[in-house]
């Protein structure tokens, strides 16, 4: 294992083009190109290529690996006595397996205004925008409040032990005076009942992995069984199918509620405020449509089986069956109390055990919004920027354990037509080849106009 970090400084001999900063479109499409798919990640050319791209600029960058397949990058641009503002982002991609894709997904082609392949939206498009952005602040050599740091990571789709974890707890001094980020997800439309949100990441939900298991009598399949572990996992999937986990309210998803409803006409408004009353919660999930599974998933736990698996032939009725479930809880709540939660909706057939739980922010520091907030309406002058609580987990939760508040802002001014969610992680990603000019114009503005003045 390569514990020590390796230094990458610039050999004369650029073999990558720094001028991509100007054509983050094409910077984007390169990065595309790395097959970095998790498992089993193996980012590390695509980590150095984008090291060599720092180096033709002049910039050293610092390599860091658990495993020597996996390193993550980190550069630092000099500043002021600004606490440092730093920009990360991953570059492992989710399989794409049994996927119909109209271009090979590692192909980075542009086609149709669009870049296309798997990682345009999650989240290469992000790492290009950091990279350009990041690349033009040392061209420009702007004054900086304080320190800018780049960090590429790999990892982040199978949890981030390679990488964010691997940083935060082997180099804590990495982010010492960092006190903010950006990162996924935000700083692109939700179309909200008319409104034109751009929500802007500030906490998330947790991960909480659990395993639901049944045991039975085991025997020759020729007889009658009913009542065995097969059968009472099928009854505790159906279950999990057809029903929800239970109402909670917690306070970043209030606040983010507040905020939007301030922010939008009385009518959604009053839907919004709707989900803040278990009485009127499903009645205003209805009437937000598209976007009603994002909010159902902020005021619930969720649970989703994924891995089944019980018996290995086909004449034997096998003694134990069960299923994975990956759960995301809410902020503030425990796995203990997700565990209870299963127990008391699948009853006493099946066994419920935590795998692995990693408890994500506590709190929500908002000193960076105004910003971001001011530099998107600059951007997009009919943007309204919201603070948001993701549904998901990013490598926010393991940066907060360093005491760094990341914000996602990613920003894409996408056309209302265009359906995110239903591309991420999907068939024929893409990003429109304007939207990473925008982005990477927004973060480059979010570096320049950053001052001691914010916190
Ligand atoms: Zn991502």
């Amino acid at each position: 294992m390569t514990n020590e970090p390796g230094t990458y400084v610039g050999d004369g001999e650029p073999t990558v083009d720094a001028s991509l900063r100007d054509r983050p479109a094409e910077l984007l499409q390169e990065l595309i190109r790395f097959d970095t798919t998790n498992p089993p990640g193996a980012e590390r050319a695509c980590i150095e290529w984008a090291a060599e791209l720092l180096a033709d600029a002049g910039i050293d960058s610092e390599l860091y690996a658990k495993k020597p397949e996996r390193p993550s990058l980190v550069a630092r641009l000099p500043g002021g006595d600004a606490p440092a503002l730093m920009l990360y982002g991953h570059v492992d991609v989710v399989p794409t397996s049994d996927q119909a894709w109209t271009h090979p997904p590692f192909s980075g082609v542009e086609d149709d205004g669009y870049v296309w392949g798997r990682g345009a939206l999650d989240m290469k498009s992000g790492v290009a925008m950091f990279v350009a952005a990041f690349l033009r602040a040392a061209q420009e050599e702007i004054d900086l409040a304080g320190d800018l740091v780049l960090c590429l990571l790999p990892d982040e789709e199978a949890g981030g032990d390679d990488g964010a974890a691997f940083l935060v707890e082997e180099h804590p001094e990495l982010f010492e005076d960092v006190d903010y980020a950006l990162g996924e997800f935000g700083g692109y439309p939700m179309e909200l009942a008319g409104a034109r949100l751009y929500p802007v990441q500030v906490n998330e939900k947790q991960v909480c992995w659990i395993r639901v298991s049944a045991t039975g009598n085991a025997g020759h399949a020729s007889r009658p069984s009913r009542g065995d572990a097969v059968g009472r996992i099928g009854e505790a999937l159906v279950t999990l199918d057809r029903e929800r986990l239970p109402y909670h309210l917690t306070p970043p998803v209030e606040e983010m509620l507040d905020r939007m409803a301030e922010q939008v006409g009385e009518e959604t408004a009053a839907v919004l405020r709707g989900l803040k009353d278990p009485a009127t919660v499903d009645e205003s999930l209805a009437a937000l449509g598209d976007e009603a599974g994002t909010f159902e998933a902020l005021l619930h736990n969720t649970a989703n089986a994924t891995i089944l698996s019980g018996g290995d032939k086909i004449n034997v009725v096998p003694a134990r069956a069960e299923f994975t479930v990956d759960s995301r809880l809410l902020p503030g709540q425990t796995d203990e109390d997700v565990a209870a939660e299963l127990r008391e909706l699948l009853g006493d057939g099946v066994d419920v055990e935590v795998e692995r739980f990693e408890s994500g922010p506590e709190e929500t520091e908002l000193g960076l919004f105004p910003l971001l907030d001011d530099v998107l309406r600059d951007a997009d002058e009919e943007a309204v920027p919201v603070p948001y609580v993701l549904p998901a987990a990013t490598d926010g939760r393991i940066f907060a354990r360093a005491g760094v508040q990341s914000y996602g802002f990613t920003p894409m001014n996408l056309p209302s037509e265009f359906d995110f969610q239903s591309l991420v992680h999907a068939a024929d990603e893409r990003i429109p080849v304007d939207a990473v000019e925008f982005g990477t114009d927004a973060v480059y503005d979010v570096v320049r106009r950053y001052d001691r003045a914010v916190k």
